[in-house]
């Protein structure tokens, strides 16, 4: 099947052609593990799901590469201002190393309950400092670095020509930009940190010795080692938040390509930001952000809020609010509700590989052109609505929604219709048993009386062959 992707570098939606045939590589911008994952972090992984699902309904074979961020990055762009992991340690009142793997564990439960397939790799920063100092020492021996002494070693942006390509950007773009305040001692406004130096007066927690002194890595310098290490010099997608593109991409492929030659990535693929009312981005620096654990406290399926993300497209921004998941949410536990009905269905027929066949191309179809998810939702709708089809057609298909979106329709459906049969309390099964003798007396008044006083208790008697069934009303 044709895949078609928006390609941040060309800015145009192109057919996906992979460096080897049948294979994907790809690189995700993971997390920066000074604090919680907040809802926008967690939705550029559910569409980093999405993508790999998609490559994989298609036949793809997947290696995907996400970093753990685990040394601190500096608070701003201009590679000044606090360290956001010693930041956070000095706020928890642990170290450094503490803080990273407590955020990290912590992160990849949100992760695995969002049902997101893990990464091929999950390389952490720390864990590949030697790769980050070649990178570096080949940028040196190709005349890209300069020392500022007392600071560190930085990246001469006015040696690379193409610099700012992905954005469209030129030197001066930046500065106008405003966000990188301009050092007096770098040659350009947009030149960045490779390595800085540890404070002569200060202990860091976390610093390594290097050709160049006692010091740590640049945020940009961990991207671009991790994962031309693991995925090869040259491979097919790069994914990251819209905030990524200017600054943090556009550096990394200013590192590679002089190294590896271009294009250093195929297609480049950016998540709108999730906002909230106001329309200001969420995020964790403000730390005032929303964890999936908010959505879990009022009572929501997590499944429900990766329904609302997949219900927007990612190329726009998500404005989030609960009134908004209130009605995922209801969207969502409506098609468990139809799912389980399926399931408890004694005649569902046999499976129709035509009609299973036409459904399924249909639904990836949508997916596979650039993303298309909330389509492919409105696709599933119909699905249900369908009555010419079958229930057991329906339920394989179901189980290809669940490969591709990951939205365990099946499991929750499960879960409901074991919900339901759970046993009934000792009174309900006393009117029933009462409501059975009724019956067998053909008092059918006072049967139907009974039936309403156990629906009034949320539980449904339902006449079977082999006698009175009790269900929990769902
Ligand atoms: P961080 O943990 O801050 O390094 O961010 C992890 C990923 O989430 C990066 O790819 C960011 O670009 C992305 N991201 C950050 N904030 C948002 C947001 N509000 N909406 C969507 N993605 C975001
Ligand atoms: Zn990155």
């Amino acid at each position: 099947m044709t895949i078609k992707l928006f390609n941040t570098m060309s800015r145009k939606i192109e057919e996906v052609k992979p460096l080897i045939p049948g294979k994907m590589g790809f690189y995700s911008c993971g997390p920066t593990v000074y604090h919680y994952a907040h809802i926008g972090n967690l939705r550029h992984f559910i569409q980093n799901d999405i993508l790999k699902r998609m490559f994989m309904e298609n036949g793809y074979e997947v290696t995907h590469v996400m970093n753990i961020t685990d040394v601190g990055h500096l608070t701003s762009d201009a590679d000044s201002g606090e360290d956001k992991m010693e930041k956070g340690a000095a706020r928890d009142n642990k170290s450094v190393w503490e803080i990273a793997k407590f955020y990290t564990e912590e992160f990849l439960k949100d992760f695995d309950d969002l049902n997101l397939i893990r990464p091929t790799y999950m390389p952490k920063a720390t864990e590949y400092i030697n790769e980050q100092i070649d990178l570096i020492e080949k940028l040196e021996k190709l005349g890209y670095t300069y020392e500022i002494e007392g600071d560190g070693i930085y990246y001469d942006t006015g040696k690379f020509p193409g610099y700012g390509k992905l954005t469209g950007g030129s030197l001066s773009g930046n500065r106008a930009g405003a966000r990188v305040e301009f050092n007096d001692s770098k040659r350009n406004p947009t030149d960045f940190a490779l390595w800085k130096f540890s404070p002569k007066n200060e202990k860091r927690q976390m610093e390594w010795d290097s050709p160049w002194g006692i010091g740590f890595p640049g945020w940009h310098t961990e991207c671009c080692a991790m994962s031309m290490k693991l995925l090869g010099n040259h491979f097919d997608i790069h994914t990251g938040g819209e905030d990524l593109s200017r600054i943090h991409h556009n550096n990394e492929i200013a590192q590679a390509e002089p190294i590896v030659g271009a294009p250093w990535v195929s297609y480049w693929m950016h998540t709108s930001f999730l906002v909230d009312k106001s329309g200001e981005k969420m995020s964790k620096s403000s730390g005032e952000f929303m964890g999936l654990d908010a959505v879990r406290n009022r009572g929501y399926d997590t499944m429900a809020y990766k329904y609302l993300v997949l219900l927007s497209h990612f190329q726009s921004q998500l404005a989030f609010s609960w009134a908004g998941l209130e009605s995922a949410a209801n969207g969502y536990k409506n098609i468990v509700k139809r799912v389980a009905e399926m399931l408890s269905n004694q005649n569902k027929g046999d499976v129709d590989e035509e009609t299973y066949k036409t459904w399924h191309d249909k639904i990836l179809a949508l997916v596979s052109d650039n993303m298309k998810t909330a389509e492919a939702l409105v696709a599933v709708q119909e699905l249900l609505r369908d009555n010419i089809i079958n229930d057991a057609t329906k339920l394989k298909l179901f189980e290809f929604i669940d490969r591709l979106l990951g939205l365990q329709f099946i499991d929750r459906a499960k879960k409901l219709n074991d919900l339901k049969s759970e046993e009934a309390p000792a009174e309900i099964q006393a009117l029933a048993l009462e409501r059975a003798t009724a019956k067998a007396e053909k008092n059918w008044a006072r049967a139907d009386e009974l039936r309403t006083q156990i629906e009034a208790a949320g539980w449904s008697v339902i006449d079977a062959k082999e006698g009175a069934k009790l269900v929990k009303k769902a």
